[in-house]
This record gives C-alpha cells, sequence and structure tokens, in this order.
C-alpha cells in the first residue's frame, strides 16, 4: 500500500472536520474522495500528505507524512495561486529547482499538452490551461504519488474535459493518484476507487459501478405533472412501479425500451405533463441514497425529500 490510514480525526474547536476515516491505496490505484463543500475532504487531504496535524494513524511510503520523501509525492492544493506573470516554463523550471532530481520542463509541458503556450504569461492562460500547468508543477519531480485536491473545480466545461483526458492518460501510465472532487461523473469517470465523505465521515467505498450496484437502486422516470395522482393511478393500473408526491410523479425499475409504453399510457390517460427525464442509476443516486443530499454542480449539499428520492 502506498497510503494507509487508521481512524483519522481532525476537529476545529467545536468544528469536527473528520470523524474517523479509514482508507488505504494500493500502488497504480486511483482513488476519489467524493463529498460536497465541508465534507472534510481537504483536511483528509491535508492529515494524509503531512500538511496538518491529525489524530490517528497515517502511513505514506511506509512512515508517517511529515517524514515522506518530497520527491515521492506530487501534491495539488485546492488553492495554488502561482504569480501571474511567470509564464508556463518558468513556473514549472522553478518548481523543478526545488527538487534533487526533477523532470526536464519542456517534456513535463508536453505531457499535459502545454508545449504549444509554454512561453505565455501563467495569467493569460485559459482555467483549464492554468491547472494543467499547476499539474504540470505536480509532475516535475515524478512523484509516485499524485494528490489533487478538486484538481477541477471552478474551470469551464471544456477545460474539465481536457483535465480528464490528462489524468486519465497519467492513470493508464500506472501513476497512483489521490484526488478529491464534487462532480460525482469526474470520479465516476476516472477513479478505481471512491470513498463517499459526508460531515467527516466515510460512508461508503468501492469502485463506481460497485456502489451504484449496491446503493444506486433501480432506473428513474420522473416526471412533472399537476395530474401527479392521475398519471400515478393510470400508471400503477398498468402494472409500474410508481410514486409521487405533489408535482411529481417517479417509475422505478424502467428499462429505457419501456419508457415509450410509460409515454402511451399517460397520452391513453390524457395526462398532461411538462417534463420528462429517464435517468440510470449513477454516482449521484449513490450520494442520495446514502446521505439525502444532492451535491449541486458548485458543491453545496442539498437535502431532498425521501420519498422522490426513494
Ligand atoms: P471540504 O474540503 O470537503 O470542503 P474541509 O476539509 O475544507 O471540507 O472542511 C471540513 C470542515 O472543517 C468544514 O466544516 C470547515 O468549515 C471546517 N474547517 C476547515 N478548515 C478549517 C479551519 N482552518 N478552521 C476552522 N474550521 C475549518
Amino acid at each position: 500500500m502506498v497510503l494507509v490510514a487508521e481512524d483519522v480525526r481532525r476537529a476545529y474547536g467545536d468544528t469536527v472536520a473528520l470523524d474517523g476515516v479509514s482508507l488505504s491505496v494500493a500502488e497504480g490505484e486511483v482513488y476519489a474522495l467524493i463529498g460536497p463543500n465541508g465534507a472534510g475532504k481537504t483536511t483528509l487531504i491535508r492529515s494524509l500528505t503531512g500538511t496538518t496535524d491529525y489524530e490517528g494513524e497515517v502511513d505514506l511510503f511506509g512512515g508517517p507524512p511529515v517524514d515522506a520523501d518530497p520527491q515521492r509525492l506530487g501534491l495539488l492544493p485546492q488553492s495554488f495561486d502561482p504569480p501571474e506573470r511567470l509564464t508556463a516554463r518558468e513556473l514549472v523550471d522553478y518548481y523543478g529547482g526545488l527538487y534533487d532530481r526533477a523532470r526536464p520542463t519542456s517534456e513535463v509541458l508536453a505531457d499535459v499538452g502545454m508545449a504549444g503556450d509554454a512561453d505565455t504569461w501563467y495569467g493569460k492562460l485559459s482555467g483549464g490551461q492554468q491547472r494543467r500547468v499547476c499539474v504540470a508543477a505536480t509532475l516535475v519531480n515524478d512523484p509516485d504519488l499524485l494528490v489533487l485536491d478538486e484538481p477541477t473545480t471552478g474551470i469551464d466545461p471544456a477545460g474539465r474535459r481536457d483535465l480528464w483526458d490528462l489524468l486519465e492518460s497519467l492513470a493508464d501510465g500506472g501513476t497512483t493518484v489521490v484526488l478529491t472532487t464534487h462532480y460525482m461523473e469526474e470520479a465516476e469517470r476516472l477513479a478505481d476507487r471512491v470513498g463517499l465523505l459526508a460531515d467527516g465521515r466515510l460512508v461508503a467505498e468501492g469502485s463506481p459501478s460497485a456502489l451504484v450496484a449496491e446503493y444506486g437502486g433501480t432506473s428513474r422516470l420522473e416526471l412533472r405533472t399537476d395530474a401527479d395522482e392521475a398519471a400515478a393511478r393510470a400508471l400503477a393500473a398498468d402494472g409500474y412501479a410508481v410514486d409521487h408526491t405533489p408535482r411529481a410523479v417517479v417509475v422505478s425499475d424502467i428499462p429505457p425500451e419501456t419508457i415509450a409504453a410509460v409515454v402511451r399510457t399517460l397520452d391513453e390517460s390524457g395526462v398532461e405533463y411538462d417534463a420528462l427525464s429517464w435517468r440510470q442509476p449513477d454516482l449521484e443516486s449513490v450520494y442520495l441514497a446514502l446521505t439525502g443530499t444532492d451535491v449541486t454542480e458548485t458543491g453545496e449539499a442539498v437535502e431532498r425529500e425521501a420519498e422522490v428520492a426513494a
């Protein structure tokens, strides 16, 4: 194991940020910690990398994190704000200079797809490009473990996809990665294993597909309609598993090829509706099932009505 944490705890005054977290990360694995703002992701990353105090046990490369060889670790903190008037090349050169052994800057910039913009000021790059340069700075020492705290937060969707491609290629190349994110899609796409963090506790851990299979529930068809009662009655009469609240009807366990039949039932019973959406269970469904909360695009936790969620 590259990293092992045992019952890690951390409080700031009365605020419990970590309430006994245990996890381990194997060599070559991509492990994503997911959870909304305030779940404890940054505090956990900082505990695991020896940049904050904690209670419990952490073993990084076989010893306490404060003793870990910096040469072996690449750490991208959540707020990493390099000077705007350094070029990408100067920035990576600077970080390379901090290590006994550094990879050639041009090679690292090529790895993150920034070779063509190497001489552009950091401040002139797009958000996605800036973050790629930051990842380059963490790669310059050829680390055994890459730790990225919210690598794509605040980046536009195109930049985020770009970064996903980059992280995916690093993972394919065998780099061990621990990352945090509030984007479930990001974890689903990149991680071999995810840990779901809520209020400082790891509420579940496993591969995205195993978690979805265990906690994600079934596929759902959601209908927004004023005629929720009539719709629910008609669908139940046709044998569908249906639940309704004011203005919302949820049909559970609906394979995609059955959607047309549901629409026919609604048409035949004269039910009108504003919106109809179908989704397969994903990590969002898992998080919702386990914590009763949705995580918004900006990372806020929002409680959701239990019966519509079921
Ligand atoms: P996340 O990274 O998931 O957003 P954090 O680890 O930043 O979560 O925060 C977890 C909890 O600890 C939150 O309630 C946060 O307000 C609190 N917290 C984090 N850092 C500090 C600090 N330096 N002082 C006081 N409270 C903090």
